[in-house]
């Protein structure tokens, strides 16, 4: 890991919320509901939740839906929402730059053009909220998937939860990057049920260079995992000009043939540009990479997913495009 990544690691003990999502149908098998941790030790250009990238609260900025009243601007104690005078009349200014991230704009606002993204919550109001759908878990075969941008990086935390979400009697499944350390995913096998493991390229140096991590570490990891017999599935997100090529896809094939019959299955994730509004919405489409390349199709997949299905995976069971597992 590299050194920022490890001092946010042994530092933060409480992640922020970003969203709770409920009924989701891709983050494991039967109805879920979602939790999504503020926070990540990777940046993947490609990234459709930008807003758990930090792990400090953000302002997301709908600007059709702003009236121009200026309450928000009362309540900015920083003088990042402030107004200027123009002509007749003032306009509304945002500057990120000195903005704290307390939401107190959020709050004046009444016309819903400001939200904070990235709550605290107690642990037992995250239950609470888990729990609620807990007759449509058992009735699909669901449960609660802890995600983010990334929950090992609150290893003491992400255990915590896992282990009252299993008191509960809950299906947990856990979506990481498995760039952290081995020992905190190792005490969590005692609390997950499925472990979704990221792995975005086989170069070494992508993964450095484009998305900031160490394929040593997320590989060792996830071999660790399987080692140990927990149930994984690796999760392959098809990302144009990044790895969808056909040597990606020949290092892919290579390396997951291994695992046929160890892992339960592998899904591969085609590249959607949903994400693009959140970017707007937090002030930073200079820095998104991805606007007007087109979503990839799943058969634009095909020959992928005929290496694999050759490697010995088996279409609809051991390997799905969208990671769509079913509901029992
Ligand atoms: S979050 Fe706080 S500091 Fe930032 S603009 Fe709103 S009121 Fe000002
Ligand atoms: S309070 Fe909301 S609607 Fe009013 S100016 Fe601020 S962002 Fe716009």
């Amino acid at each position: 890991m590299s050194t920022e990544a490890l001092k946010i690691e042994t530092e933060i003990r409480e992640p922020l919320i970003s969203n709770i999502q409920r009924y989701s149908l891709q983050d494991g098998p039967g109805f879920r509901t979602t939790i999504f941790f503020k926070g990540c030790p990777l940046r993947c250009p490609w990234c459709h939740n930008p807003d758990t990238h930090s792990i400090e609260p953000e302002i997301s900025y709908y600007f059709e839906k702003c009236i121009g009243c200026g309450r928000c601007a009362e309540g900015c104690s920083t003088g990042a929402t402030y107004t200027e005078v123009k002509g007749q009349g003032s306009v509304l200014r945002y500057d990120r730059s000195k903005c704290s991230g307390c939401g107190k704009c959020a709050e004046a606002c009444l016309s819903g053009a400001r939200d904070i993204a990235g709550r605290k919550m107690p642990l037992k109001e995250i239950i609470r909220e888990a729990t609620a759908d807990a007759m449509f878990f058992f009735n699909s075969g669901g449960g609660v998937t802890i995600s983010g941008g990334d929950p090992m990086l609150f290893p003491d935390y992400t255990i915590e939860l896992a282990r009252l979400l299993k008191k509960e009697g809950l299906h947990v499944a856990l979506e990481t990057s498995a760039f952290g350390q081995w020992q905190h995913l190792e005490r969590l096998l005692n609390y997950i049920d499925l472990f979704l493991i990221d792995i975005k390229t086989m170069d070494a140096d992508k993964c450095k260079n484009v998305i900031k991590g160490d394929l040593k570490v997320i590989l060792g990891n996830f071999e660790k995992l399987v080692e140990a017999g927990a149930s994984v599935r690796a999760r392959l997100p098809i990302i144009p000009g990044f790895n969808n090529s056909q040597s990606d896809y020949e290092a892919y094939t290579e390396y997951l043939s291994k695992f046929v019959g160890k892992i339960d299955a592998v899904d591969l994730l085609p590249f959607h540009s949903y994400g693009e509004k959140k970017y707007q919405l937090l002030g930073r489409m200079e820095s998104y990479q991805f606007q007007n390349v087109h979503s990839l199709e799943s058969k634009e997949l095909k020959p992928f997913l005929i290496m694999l299905i050759e490697a010995g995976f088996i279409s609809g069971q051991s390997l799905t495009v969208g990671g769509l597992i079913g509901v029992k």
